[in-house]
Parts: C-alpha cells; structure tokens; sequence
C-alpha cells in the first residue's frame, strides 16, 4: 500500500495523500469547518472530529475534499456516533446549497460516496452549515428595507463582530418587544434556517409581515456564539462555560455579558416573547421531533402550551410540529442537575419583567416526525413560527400604558 505524508497547519488541519492521477485532500480551511485528517490512503480518508475546548464528546465535523471528481471515497471515523439518521450533508457549491447523502451512504462508523465526475471540491459535514455568509446574503436581500437595521452587539474574544439586528416596527414605541437568538451552541445550524425563516416573513409582503412590522420590534442575535459558527466548534459543553449557562453570576462571554445589559433596557415593559433556537441531539425519538424546552415557571409553561396551541393548529410549514412532543420541565434531560452549571438564556429570559413566553426550541438535525429537516422545510418551519407568534401576541392583551 502507498504510504501517505500529513501536513499539518496551523489553522485547519490539511492531509495529503498521494494517489493515481489526482491527489486527493480533505482539509477543514474554511469558516464553519471542522475535522481532523489522521492519514489519506488511496480512496481512503481517515478523519476524526476536531472536539478542541468540548468537555467529552460531541459529533460536529464538517470538511473539504478535493481531487475526488470521478472516484469513489470512503471515510473513516475514528469515533462513532458522528453521522445523523439521513447520513452526511453534501455540498458541491462551496457550502451554499446541501442534500443528505441519506443512510445508505453510512459504512460503519463513516460513510463512502461517489463523488461526480467534474466534481474537484465537494464539502461533507455533519449537517447543512450555516454561518456568516448565509446572514451576509440575508442582509443584501433586505438592503435598504426600512423595517431592518443590522448593527453590532459586541465584539468576540477573536475580535469577530456579533451581529445584533432590529426587526419590524423600528419608529415609534411597539406594542410588542420580542428577543430572538440562536447559535448559543455554535455547532447547531439547522435552527439557523428557520431564524432566517421567521425574519424573511417579518420582511415579507403579506400578512403576517405587515402585522409583525406595525406591533413588534424584533431583537435578533443569530449567532451567539459568533467564534465557534465561524471556527467551526462543537460549542456544546464548552470549556470553561458552555455559551448557554453564562447567564448567572459573571458571564464568560462578551456577547453574553452585552445580552443581559441590553436586553431590559431595550425590552423595558414590553418584552413579551423570547425563544433561543437549537438543535437536539442525534438520534431517537426525542431528538427526531421539534419541541419546546419547558420552563419551571409555571405561567411560562402555560403560555409555551398556548403559544404550540397556536402553533400546532396554524403550522402550515414543512416540518410536522406536535404540542405533546414539548418537553415539561422535570422530565427527561430537563431537570434540575442539569442546570447547576449555571443559567440558560430562556431562563434568564424568564426572568426579565412583563415577558409572557421564554422557551428554547429544539429543532432536529435532519429528521422532524419523519420529515427531512432540509435549508428548505426549516426556513418553512420559520415562516409557520412567525405566524404563531404574531397570532400568539395578538391574543395577548396589551401593556397598559404607564
Ligand atoms: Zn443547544
């Protein structure tokens, strides 16, 4: 067998192997990507994901091959459970547009894909990335639309910029304040699509955005964790604090520590809805289906049962959504010890005065109630999310004026 050499750099990590006519790579050298090349040998690709500042494992991985066109690869992780219930994402236009290889495409612990002819630089990844770019295209569909203004919340520890926007009724004082964010788990990028989803329709012309635009001001932050999207971390289970339990105490982070000073002096009294949108786990039953984390509040949790009322009844998006999938609090995974190692940004949220609902949403990797979690049917799922939250504020009643 031939052997193969390993460069090594410094940002990415980068394995050439030499073979045949082309030589075939695999590197992670690009915003969002994330793996490690132990060895290329022949067709061969032997990888692991990079879990760098992750307190134990985590499945996040997303890489480049080129010098594959025409030939059939196979990848090798070291470790398992680290492909979803629709096999790997693939991506043939630089990470634009992606498909599921589907379960068919899973050899043991990896996968093999014949990639086309013509095909020199194809992307593989856990799932269907969305980082600073995909917001760069949003806001240049949106340009000079009055009802958005992008702005900065902070500026990283790598001195990224995070981005904070302001949707909808931008002029006068609203009816409604509502906190979107996502991203507090950097590696968990399908509730992107459906964020996207939601503030095209507060843009939108029809209905639901000419309603949004006139009662609510929208807050957006859709990368809370803006280093670990563009450096293509898991997030999840960070060392020292995961992004999503800085908000007790001192926060860690910057974008944290700016969220809970902005926040009630924006909101004020009107702060009414708050959602932080993730991903679950892998696979099973409670990780294929979207849901709603309840809160231990017990009004909180009534009016995340009104809002999926809504939700469930109106849901006219792609992915199926069922109010008994919620989550009550003291069940499963949400309880008590699980929260010790500080506060999420729902609870926090929960915290804030006149908010009616604060809840995280748990939207699937690739499989919602049997449904393909795609870019397409998340964005769908984001258009259904905001007519539910204009229906769910319009049968709030009002703030009294002070
Ligand atoms: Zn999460």
């Amino acid at each position: 067998m031939q052997r193969t050499s390993l460069v090594t750099l410094s940002l990415g990590i980068l394995a050439t192997g030499t073979s045949r006519a082309e030589t075939l790579t695999a590197d992670a050298d690009f915003p969002g990507g994330n793996i490690i090349v132990e060895r290329i040998e022949e067709e061969d690709i032997h990888v692991r994901q990079d879990l760098r500042d992750t307190a134990g494992y985590w499945f996040y991985w997303c890489f480049r091959v080129r010098g594959g066109a025409g030939r059939r690869i196979t990848v090798h992780f070291a470790d398992g459970g680290v492909i979803g219930v629709r096999g790997p994402a693939m991506s043939m236009d630089g990470g634009l547009t992606w498909t599921w290889l589907g379960a068919d495409a899973v050899q043991g612990k990896g996968f093999s894909h014949q990639i086309p002819a013509g095909q020199n630089d194809v992307r593989f990844s856990f799932g269907m990335p969305y980082t600073q770019t995909n917001l760069g295209s949003f806001l240049r569909r949106h340009t000079g639309n009055p009802h958005l203004q992008a702005g900065t919340l902070c500026q990283t520890r790598a001195g990224r910029d995070v981005e904070l926007l302001h949707l909808g009724q931008l002029a006068g004082t609203p009816d409604h304040r509502v906190l979107l964010s996502c991203r507090h788990h950097c590696c968990e990028m399908m509730a992107s699509y459906a964020l996207e989803g939601i503030m095209d329709t507060i843009l939108s012309d029809n209905e639901d955005g000419a309603w949004l635009r006139e009662h609510v001001a929208f807050l957006v932050v859709p990368f809370a964790d803006k280093d670990g999207v563009e450096q293509g971390d898991q997030g999840k289970n960070r060392k020292p604090r995961d992004h999503n339990r800085d908000y007790d105490g001192e926060s860690v982070y910057a974008a944290t520590a700016a969220l809970r000073k902005l926040v009630p002096e924006w909101g004020g009294d009107r702060l009414h809805f708050a959602m932080d949108m993730h991903c679950p786990h892998i696979r099973g039953s409670s990780n294929e289906v979207v849901y709603f984390v309840g809160m231990a509040d017990p009004a909180l949790w009534a009016n995340t049962q009104a809002f999926s009322t809504i939700l469930e009844a109106t849901n006219t998006g792609l992915l199926p959504y069922r109010k008994q999938d919620n989550l009550p609090y003291g069940q499963g995974w949400n309880v008590a010890k699980n929260y010790g190692a500080g506060m999420s940004c729902s609870r926090w949220a929960g915290t804030l005065p006149g908010i009616r609902f604060a809840a995280s949403l748990e939207i699937p990797y690739a499989n919602a109630g049997g449904v393909a979690v795609t870019q397409e049917s998340a964005h769908a799922f984001g258009r259904a999310l905001a007519h539910a939250i204009r229906r769910f504020l319009n049968e709030s009643p009002p703030t009294s004026e002070p």
